[in-house]
């Protein structure tokens, strides 16, 4: 007799929670995620200790029709690609059909879901087992209430730090969401405290004040550039108020939040020699590329891209911060008497 095994589903969707779900803050990502991909254009997060006791994040999107929603929860089970052609020109956050089932495999969740022209559907799930199934009325969108996260992976929850700093994460994931969707009006809130509110009326100005506040929204300048293969529209901050961490950069490439390291240094070779050492700048970079440029699938967390033409592209960042500082005559221009 063979004594190998397939894993039962809700095993074997706990250990790929693994990989998606790292700490509070990845929950609040991929859902948030999910909301923005169903065309919500309000977003609702309402955490409790930091997200571990409690993660809610209401949508007006558009919401998953009763036949649909208990596939919803199983494994690569997802709606935004279908064969592997889409693979090189996903437009969506989502794609790999795995933020549900892991979270609902180390939770207790809770979905309230309608498309707003039928009768909405309630699903409850402990462990990733359906407890509840039923019926509900509800306006069109999605409530998703997590509760209490890695009940069932003990080490997984000695691994998350401290509730100051994991609200620090999830503040961190949603500003950027926030920068990457200024069109979408989002709402943030631990307990009673509003952690961020965004107006959804589509300006990055806007988004950057609640963001960092006016004084700081002030001293951004706007910086563009362009080639065929790409666009890069933004936001750079003075020199002045420069800062000792790297993380005041944020960078979006078609609409996807991401970490690359080679962008981070084209935005500090446009700062030239303006910025201490040590120091780096505030910025916010859209970059618009075609799809095929950008492989998003070298991580679960998708906050990895590998990009072609990385050259070209690091040439038109750099100079079109240059610009900036240029018009602004901190550097001398090429032709201007010295
Ligand atoms: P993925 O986002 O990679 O497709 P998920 O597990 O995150 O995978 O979600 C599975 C599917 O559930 C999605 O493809 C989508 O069809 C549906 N879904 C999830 N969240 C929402 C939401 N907030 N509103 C509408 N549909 C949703
Ligand atoms: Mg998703």
């Amino acid at each position: 007799m063979g004594v190998i095994r397939q894993l039962d589903d809700a095993l074997a969707n706990k250990i790929a929670a693994g990989e998606v779900v790292e700490r509070p803050a990845s929950v609040v990502k991929e859902l948030v995620e999910n909301s923005i991909d169903a065309g919500a254009t309000v977003i609702e997060v309402d955490l409790v200790e930091a997200g571990l006791e409690s993660i809610r994040i209401i949508d007006n999107g558009s919401g998953i029709q009763e036949d649909d929603v208990l596939t919803a929860f199983s494994r690569h089970a997802t709606s935004k690609i279908v064969d592997e052609r889409d693979l090189f020109r996903i437009k969506s956050l989502g794609f790999r059909g795995e933020a549900l089932p892991s979270i609902a495999s180390v939770s207790h969740l809770t979905i309230r879901t309608s498309t707003g022209d039928a009768a909405g559907t309630l699903l409850k799930l402990e462990g990733g087992i359906v407890k509840q199934h039923d019926k509900t009325t509800s306006r069109r969108g999605t409530d998703i209430h997590v509760e209490n996260l890695f009940f069932n992976t003990p080490a997984r929850l000695k691994y998350v730090k401290t509730i100051h700093t994991e609200l620090g994460t999830i503040t961190d994931v949603m500003n950027r969401l926030a920068l990457s969707h200024p069109e979408i009006s989002f709402r943030v809130r631990h307990g009673e405290r509003t952690l961020l509110q965004t107006n959804g009326q589509g300006d990055v100005r806007h988004v950057l004040a609640s963001i960092y506040g006016l004084n700081v929204a002030k001293m951004m300048r706007y910086v563009e550039g362009s080639s065929l293969d790409f666009q890069v529209k933004g936001f750079v901050a003075l020199p002045e108020i420069c800062r000792a961490s790297r993380n005041y950069v944020s960078t979006i490439v078609n609409g996807r939040y991401v970490k690359n390291s080679m962008i981070n240094r084209a935005i500090q070779d446009g700062f030239h020699t303006l910025l201490p050492i040590g120091r780096y700048p505030i910025a916010h970079l859209h970059i618009e590329m075609d799809p095929s440029l950008v492989d998003v699938n070298v991580h679960p967390s998708k906050m990895e891209v590998r990009l072609s033409k990385e050259q070209e592209l690091f040439a038109i960042i750099s100079q079109s911060v240059k610009d900036v500082f240029r018009q602004e005559t901190l550097i001398p221009s090429a032709t201007a008497p010295h």
